[in-house]
């Protein structure tokens, strides 16, 4: 409907429209000066650049499950994954639960910018995913990197 609606606007309607959308919440707007991209509810992060909603860098979230050294056992292992393979960075990484709320090392989220990519990890973040414990639903875990 969005689509369908800036479709049929015209230059000056256009951001007519994105106003009422904002105003309406169907869409969010980047508070990154350079991006302002528009974002429909369901994106957690900016298409745009990859920030979050409040114009953020993309951060941590830490399951309150899980203890915080844990997690930071887990940012530390993950930073060294990456150094050891000679890898960028990534800003981010977003692990899944399966259907037992156990923390899966494979298909986890790589963020760079604006771009993600799926990637497995091996026994080693296995272990540390399990030293997290079970999720409780409804629980999310993302480990930022970039800092
Ligand atoms: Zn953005």
């Amino acid at each position: 409907m969005i689509e369908k609606a800036l479709r049929a606007a015209n230059e000056q309607q256009e951001e007519v429209v994105r106003d009422v959308f904002r105003k309406a919440g169907l869409l969010w707007q980047c508070k990154s000066l350079t991006c302002r991209f528009d974002n429909t509810p369901a994106q957690e992060l900016c298409e745009g650049c990859g920030r979050q909603r409040d114009g953020r860098r993309v951060g941590d979230r830490v399951p309150p499950s899980a203890h915080p050294d844990d997690f930071e056992d887990l940012r530390a292992l993950l930073k060294e994954h990456f150094a050891y393979q000679g890898k960028r960075l990534p800003d981010a990484v977003t692990f899944e639960k399966d259907f037992g709320n156990e923390w899966l090392s494979y298909g986890a989220t790589l963020h760079y910018g604006p771009r993600t990519r799926f990637h497995d990890f091996g026994s080693d973040v296995e272990e540390a995913l399990c030293d997290l414990g079970r999720a409780e639903p409804g629980e999310h875990l993302r480990v930022a990197l970039s800092r």
